[in-house]
């Protein structure tokens, strides 16, 4: 969580930093730092790594550190080759990081000193059941960068497993910033991207659930479905979606009194998690996205309770409504569906063959990976241009490709990218993505012309805006309207009684503060409708 200097910001990290030396005096084991480095050639990520550590310590003397070269006979015992390599508790569990635990991975590190300390993988009932299955080796790596939001859920996944499992799973955490051979030869050009015995098991955050039954099966899975005895819990709201408008209805609905639970499968915040800088959030002349939403969870947990890393597979409206969770189930009298949008792809050929393999559609997490490289940016609004700027700031060579001859981004944004000099292809559509391993070239075609070329590049970031993440609805039979978005009423109600919409799954304006305003909305029609339920009145005639 970032600060900003307040006296109250600086009283919550203090009360945070007392609360969680209390949690490292309650640990029953000690936990052991090993860090591997090249003598006498000390990197930027060795530096990196020491001062992590060291910040660590102070949490208590549970943490012991020490360091040794790569060439101290405990490197060999240990098969260390990699500098800066962290071995965590190496004489219980094969857990390593490559690299250094920065910027988001200071949480992924911080929840394994913890689940190593207490020597719990606190994995849920459901993951263990099937973990358990595993009786053969497998050994994972996660390729995270410090700048993705979504890289801790894989992570931490990864830990949980090595902990419930330290015989049978190893670990290695690898930072794409300080390994980039090591991505390049897994072709891990996103993240994060897991892998157990060399074999692809997951791209992007997976729930915990679905991690471990990939890990099983080892291949990707993408549903998990609970056994019937998951836990029940009671609710008058749930909110499936925790972006902007599922977490402002969260605020606003137990404020309101209303007992709420939040849902979300991935990171918090939605797309305002990987936006590199946001500029007109009223009250914020500049903010990073990720910095926004941490201020954003931290007020909601102020209020609410959030089930993060849980997908939704199963939604009964009735009543109550039942929502099924890959862990438990709700009874709710009402839901609110608030499940924003996905990333709109291409759908030219190789676009998803070479999907982590040079096609992103994240330039925050993955920009990193393609510093003093070329890419091409693809797209004319907002999204495109914000990161195409990014990429730019961070020594990435950018070309943006636009289909049309005027981009439909802010003016203030498109002055930015003439300013920069950013080189732009007008009227330009990208017709195919080519590589064997990873992407190549690109075949474009001018629209104008018809004039078709080959173009050379490393990656290809796309930023065609969002399609609303209606599946859910769409299952349950919530009407959805000829946009594709949720149908609904100026009181954010859908065509179900007691199930409502809001932000960018409703449609309209796709602003951070529109979708917070929708969120208000929506929970205060709730709490309305719960004293006063508008669907008893109707069946009652
Ligand atoms: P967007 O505004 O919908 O723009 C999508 C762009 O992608 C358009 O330029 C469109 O071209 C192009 N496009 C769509 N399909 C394409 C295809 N198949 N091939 C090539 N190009 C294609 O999407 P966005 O930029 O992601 O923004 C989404 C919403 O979030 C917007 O409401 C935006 O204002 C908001 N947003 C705001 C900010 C901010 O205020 N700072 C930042 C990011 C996003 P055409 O122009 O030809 O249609």
């Amino acid at each position: 969580m970032q600060q900003d200097g307040s006296p109250q910001s600086e009283m919550a990290s203090e009360a945070h930093l007392r609360q969680l030396k209390a949690t490292f005096e309650q640990l029953p084991n000690k936990i052991e730092l090993f860090l591997f480095t090249t003598k006498g050639q000390d990197d930027v990520f060795a530096q990196a790594n020491r001062q992590v550590i060291r910040a660590f310590r102070e949490l208590g003397a549970r943490i012991t550190i020490r360091e040794y070269g790569l060439d101290h006979e405990l490197a060999q015992k240990w098969n260390v080759t990699h500098s800066p390599t962290l071995l965590i508790a190496p004489e219980h569990y094969s857990i390593r990081w490559l690299g250094a635990p920065m910027g988001e991975e200071a949480r992924t590190f911080l929840e394994t000193l913890i689940l190593v300390g207490s020597g719990k993988s606190n994995l849920s009932d459901q993951s263990v059941k099937v973990i358990k299955k595993i009786d053969s080796q497998r050994n994972i790596k996660v390729f995270v960068s410090p700048t993705c939001p979504y890289c801790p859920q894989e992570a931490v996944n990864a830990v949980k497993a090595a902990v419930e499992m330290p015989d049978t799973i190893s670990l290695e955490i690898v930072d794409i910033q300080s390994e980039p051979e090591l991505a390049t030869q897994y072709s891990a050009q996103s993240v994060p991207q897991a892998y157990a015995n060399d074999v692809l098991i997951g791209q992007g955050a997976q729930t915990e659930e679905v991690f471990i039954l990939s890990l099983l099966k080892l291949e990707p899975q993408s549903i998990f479905i609970p056994d019937s005895d998951a836990e029940l819990v009671d609710a008058d709201l749930v909110i499936i979606g925790g972006g902007p408008a599922g977490l402002t209805a969260g605020i606003y609905a137990v404020r309101s009194g209303i007992k709420t639970a939040v849902v979300e499968r991935e990171a918090l915040g939605g797309q305002v998690a990987t936006t590199p800088v946001v500029e007109n959030y009223p009250g914020f002349t500049s903010v990073g996205g990720k910095t926004l939403v941490d201020i954003l969870v931290s007020h909601a947990l102020e209020y609410v309770q959030i089930f993060q890393g849980e997908a939704v597979v199963d939604l009964q409206p009735g009543n109550p409504h039942n929502v099924v969770t890959s862990r438990r189930k709700f009874n709710a009298k009402a839901v609110l569906l608030a499940t924003g949008a996905t990333h709109r792809s291409l759908d030219v050929p190789g676009e998803s063959r070479l999907s982590g393999r040079g096609v992103s559609y994240c330039s925050t997490c993955d920009g990193p990976l393609f510093k003093g490289k070329k890419v091409v940016m693809v797209g004319g609004g907002n999204s495109a241009v914000t990161e195409a700027l990014h990429l730019f700031n961070m020594g990435v060579d950018v070309t943006l490709i636009h289909r049309r001859e005027k981009l439909r981004a802010q003016k203030f944004l498109v002055q930015q990218l003439s300013d920069n000099n950013i080189s732009v292809l007008w009227d330009t559509e990208i017709q195919e993505i080519r590589g064997e391993e990873r992407v190549e070239e690109i075949l474009l075609g001018n629209r104008k012309t018809g004039e078709k070329f080959a173009f050379k590049t490393d990656g290809v970031f796309i930023a065609i805006g969002y399609v609303p993440a209606v599946e859910l609805a769409r299952k349950v039979g919530v009407a959805i309207n000829e946009n594709g978005y949720i149908q609904h009423d100026d009181k954010h109600r859908t065509n179900i009684p007691g199930v409502y919409c809001a932000g960018d799954v409703q449609g309209g304006y796709k602003q951070i503060v529109t979708a917070a305003g929708q969120g208000a909305e929506a929970a205060m029609t709730i709490f309305e409708d719960l004293i006063n339920p508008y669907w008893l009145k109707q069946g009652d005639g």
